[in-house]
């Protein structure tokens, strides 16, 4: 049986040591691109405790880039977003935040941070999207 990773979709390594552990429950296995994406969660959340109480460490949004457009996914602290598996990609964010327990109000906030700068994430003003966000590299 083929597994795939919870977080973006991407197909997992059939031996299971060869990917992640997830840092948040240590049991559940994710693909090396998410551990890598969970550590810097990590650093940033260390970073900003009093933002990270109200925010989770990472969730799904709509990138407006009209070429591309797709569900994506923003981490904690991180500017851009990281694009995921053509398997989820077409999911509507909201369906994929529900399921990790993400509010419409905590992906709004997510999406300003990752836009604007994490410094940013309670004053600035809420503004759609025009030109689409950047990619992370
Ligand atoms: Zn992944």
């Amino acid at each position: 049986m083929t597994r795939r990773c919870p977080r973006c979709g991407a197909l997992l390594h059939p031996d299971e040591p060869m990917n992640a552990l997830s840092r948040h429950d240590n049991k559940t296995y994710i693909c090396s691109a998410c551990g890598v994406r969970e550590f810097w969660e990590t650093e940033m959340i260390r970073k900003m405790p009093d933002l990270k109480k109200k925010l989770p460490a990472y969730c799904y949004y709509h990138n407006y880039l009209p070429r591309t457009p797709a569900t994506v996914m923003l981490s904690f602290g991180v500017e851009g977003f990281y694009e995921i598996d053509e398997s989820m990609r077409n999911i509507d964010y909201r369906v994929l935040n529900e399921k990790i327990g993400v509010t419409d109000e905590q992906a709004e906030l997510m999406i300003k941070g990752s836009m604007w700068g994490w410094d940013q994430v309670e004053t600035r003003k809420a503004e759609t999207p025009a030109d689409g966000i950047g990619r992370c590299s």
